[in-house]
């Protein structure tokens, strides 16, 4: 625990009903979510930009469907709101899949920074930019504050619900609660930078099979000209002509020395691999235009802002999602959304290990995986929830952070409205604000 040090002048701002740390997929709904019931909100991001992930490093929202045969939507609400609003700016497309996580609904992540900032903007949640929560102030396990860097010095902000949506669970480690950091008791996924192409000849492209393409990875990999560590990576077109995304580099995301594991969350460890990993983006590009047809004219257009982190802290919440869990769809009463995608690892190797649930099937997401153990006034959502590391391997589709990140937001006004924690919130209550509010919370 801090203690603020007044004589520095640190600056004191007025207190908020809730605090949302993390403005990706997750944090961006919980806003909205928060001050569309009226609570006084605000959103605090270390980027100059809204959406984390979404509009750092991809673009494309997974989670909305199942997989399979029949694609069921099974997300509603806020993330609803996000995709009308893209298709104003005709920013986005679906890409209908039965295989990995289904149909994506691909956008143009320069226009989702203006929709996520025009949603949470009209929502009336107040949104500092370029600001970084540096440390937290506790008092009798309960958070008081927020000590955040900017430009100006320190500012103190204080409210009396905070939600952790930094993907890191920044505010749950800085508080001194539980959390399990990926690679301490399982294999951690891996990192990947992504990197866009443009002039690519996308019709050419097309006619290579994703088979055939796996097998000039493995032919160019062979030759020994190439350090092509994974064999099966994956591109796509945008909604920009001629310019393909991929999702193809993989670093390993730990490390454990002398029994102790450090991943993306120390500075030096992430520092490397962000360098390490545009330098591998450079082997592929060199693979793509040696090798397949299509790419013969193309250009790197840009490297994804920040190399894509999968985990790097998971909570022990009131309720800790298992793979059990998953593979059985098991449903429960205090549920907020639901997840149909399958347990998807990037490990360490060459390829991506699947495990699907059955066809069609569903997975509750239970609010209680949103609560950290002995806390009084905290909600975490997204990447950061409480699950086993398999289990987060599905549950962690953006389309589920932004359902993880609505039940967060509308518990935290409605907690700070009754003067409550948000493990006494009555889940009957939280479940009515959400399906009224267009949610998917039932299997279908
Ligand atoms: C390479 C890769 C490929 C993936 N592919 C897909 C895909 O195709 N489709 C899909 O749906 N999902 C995909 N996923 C998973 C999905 O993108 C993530 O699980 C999801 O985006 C996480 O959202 P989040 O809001 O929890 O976290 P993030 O998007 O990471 O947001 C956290 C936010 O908190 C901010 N922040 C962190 N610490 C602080 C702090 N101390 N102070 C202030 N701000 C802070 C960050 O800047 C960031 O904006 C992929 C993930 C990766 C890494």
């Amino acid at each position: 625990m801090s203690v603020i040090n007044y004589a520095k002048g640190i600056e004191v701002k007025d207190p908020y009903d809730v605090i949302v740390v993390g403005a990706g997929s997750a944090g961006s709904t919980a806003a909205i979510a928060a001050a569309r019931m009226g609570a006084k909100t605000l959103l605090i991001e270390r980027l100059p930009f809204l959406g984390g992930i979404s509009t750092a490093v991809l673009d494309t929202f997974y989670g909305y469907y199942t997989p399979g045969k029949q694609a069921t939507k099974i997300v509603g609400g806020i993330a609803d709101d996000v995709v009308k609003e893209l298709n104003v700016y005709n920013a986005c497309f679906e890409r209908p899949n039965t295989f990995g996580a289904g149909t994506g609904i691909t956008y143009h992540p320069e226009y989702l920074k203006v929709v996520w900032e025009a949603l949470v903007a009209k929502a009336g949640c107040h949104i500092l930019l370029n600001a970084w929560v540096q440390d937290v102030v506790k008092e009798d396990g309960r958070i008081t504050g927020l000590i955040v860097s900017t430009k100006i010095g320190q500012v103190y902000y204080t409210a009396k619900q905070f939600i952790d949506t930094t993907g890191d669970a920044d505010i749950v480690y800085l508080a001194g609660f539980d959390y399990e950091l990926a690679g301490e008791l399982e294999p951690a996924q891996t990192l990947t930078t992504t990197f866009k192409m443009v002039n690519v000849d996308a019709a050419k492209r097309k006619a290579v099979s994703k088979e055939a393409f796996h097998q000039l990875m493995e032919q160019a990999a062979e030759s020994g000209k190439y350090d092509l560590p994974r064999k099966e990576g994956s591109d796509h077109i945008t909604p920009v002509d001629g310019m393909m995304a991929t999702i193809m580099t993989r670093l390993k995301s730990y490390q454990v020395t002398d029994g102790k594991t450090i991943n993306a969350t120390d500075p030096e460890f992430l520092s490397r691999a962000e360098m390490k990993g545009r330098l591998q983006a450079l082997e592929y590009i060199r693979f793509l235009k040696d090798y397949v047809p299509g790419y013969e004219k193309a250009a790197l257009s840009t490297f994804g802002i920040q190399i894509g982190i999968r985990e790097t802290r998971r909570v022990y919440g009131e309720y800790r999602l298992t793979e059990e869990d998953v593979l059985l769809a098991k449903q429960f009463d205090d549920q907020i959304g639901l997840c149909g995608a399958p347990m998807e690892d990037h490990h360490d190797g060459e390829d991506t290990k699947w495990k699907y649930l059955p066809e069609g099937k569903t997975v509750g997401i239970p609010y209680r995986t949103l609560i950290p153990r002995n806390t009084r006034n905290i909600l975490v959502a997204g990447r950061c929830f409480s699950a086993s590391h398999v289990a987060h391997s599905s549950v962690r589709s953006m389309a589920q952070c932004m359902a993880m990140g609505e039940a967060a937001g509308v518990a935290s006004a409605l907690c700070a409205e009754k003067n409550i924690s948000p493990v006494a919130l009555d889940t009957r209550l939280l479940k009515q604000y959400l399906l009224q509010q267009g949610a998917i919370i039932k299997a279908p």
